[in-house]
């Protein structure tokens, strides 16, 4: 990214040179979030009140190979395959103590790369730490980048909604795109609950379904009717999952939600949910979470490694992923866009 609120462009930047405790990854893989085209939204103002100055290289989903260390590195070897964890925080808080990385007290989870510093969309990526890396072993690079977050974001806030999501249980997941389509899969690996997916897309409600849901919903007025009448009961929803976040998701969200029920909204369109009485049932809770630790990447990994999910990719080189963005904000990608260099 060059300039605030505008496309990012193609620039030869010099391949970084790993200084102390650093580590250069031969790009296998980056992935073309959606948050990538919120920065690209983003004045100037709120760009900087996150820590973000441009420019930067985007790219905070990546995977690669060990390329070259600086001194001191000892954990990993040139050639081996790591995923990239990338919240980089201090290191010495509280928070990155338990692996938090993204709640971090200084950095609060914003620098790392593709987020102010440089990321993954480039053929090197300078990592600033071996703490930020996490061993493939066999599991395909490619595939495995997009688990660095689209995989994740959900399974970390998937997982703080647990012990919600017990036989009889219904999970739902408004937005089946990069975020949601793993995290259908998440909910199906590591929960029994019933899965409901909406999309304002017909084809990402019939990938939805393939990829474990119980039902589809297109969104829309009629969705939370529509969602209610798959819970038990007809009583709502344990666990709503908000991967888009505008105003008429979080209004389905409210409205589909059961009593103790949790809303946990990912998505960053910039909506606002009614929160007081009357508008949501009694005693649910609402969440905003950022990413995940550290410990659960390895944990995604693990579940990857066991076939249980998978990211459908698929690749674009270098030159190709600013018409790329333009799909993404289409809505014209399935699963989900990797730029391979
Ligand atoms: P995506 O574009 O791949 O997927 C979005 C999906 O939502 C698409 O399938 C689209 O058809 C669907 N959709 C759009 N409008 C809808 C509506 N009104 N109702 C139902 N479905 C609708 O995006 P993504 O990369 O999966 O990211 C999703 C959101 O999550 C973005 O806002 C992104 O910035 C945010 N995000 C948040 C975090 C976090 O830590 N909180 C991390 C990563 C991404
Ligand atoms: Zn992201």
């Amino acid at each position: 990214m060059t300039r605030h609120q505008s496309a990012p462009e193609l620039v030869e930047v010099p391949d970084p040179v790993p200084g102390p405790g650093q580590v250069r990854l031969r790009v296998a893989a980056a992935g073309a979030c959606h948050s990538d085209l919120h920065l690209m939204e983003w004045p100037a103002e709120q760009m900087v009140g996150q820590g973000l100055r441009l420019p930067f290289t985007l790219g905070h989903e990546s995977a690669g190979w060990v390329d070259a260390v600086g001194a001191g590195v000892s954990a990993v070897r040139v050639g081996d395959a790591c995923a990239v964890y990338g919240p980089w925080g201090c290191g010495h808080c509280r928070a990155c103590a338990r692996g938090a990385e993204q709640y971090c007290e200084v950095t609060h989870g914003m620098g790392g790369p593709g987020l102010g510093g440089d990321g993954g969309m480039a053929e090197y990526l300078l990592v600033d730490d071996v703490r930020h890396l996490v061993p493939l072993g066999d599991l395909d690079p490619v595939a495995a980048a997009p688990l660095t977050d689209a995989g994740l974001t959900p399974y970390h806030a998937i997982r703080k909604a647990l012990p919600l999501l017990g036989p009889g249980s219904t999970a739902v997941v408004i937005g089946a795109g990069g975020l949601g389509h793993l995290g259908i899969q998440i909910l199906r690996a590591i929960t029994s609950a019933r899965v409901v997916a909406v999309d304002v897309a017909p084809g990402k409600l019939v990938q939805a379904l393939a990829l474990g849901a119980h039902a589809a919903v297109p969104a829309g007025e009629d969705a939370a009717a529509a969602i209610r009448a798959q819970t038990v009961g007809g009583l709502g929803a344990q666990a709503v999952f908000d991967m888009v976040g505008s105003a008429a998701t979080m209004a389905t969200a409210a409205a589909a939600v059961g009593a103790e029920g949790r809303i946990t909204v990912v998505g960053l369109a910039g909506g606002a949910l009614p929160f007081r009485f009357g508008t949501v049932p009694f005693d649910v809770d609402v969440s905003l979470p950022y990413w995940g630790t550290r410990g659960e990447l390895f944990e995604v990994l693990d579940l990857a490694r066991a076939g249980l999910i998978r990211a459908h990719v698929e690749t674009v080189p270098l030159a190709g992923m600013p018409a790329a963005y333009d799909r993404l904000r289409a809505g014209d990608v399935s699963g989900r866009i990797v730029m391979v260099p």
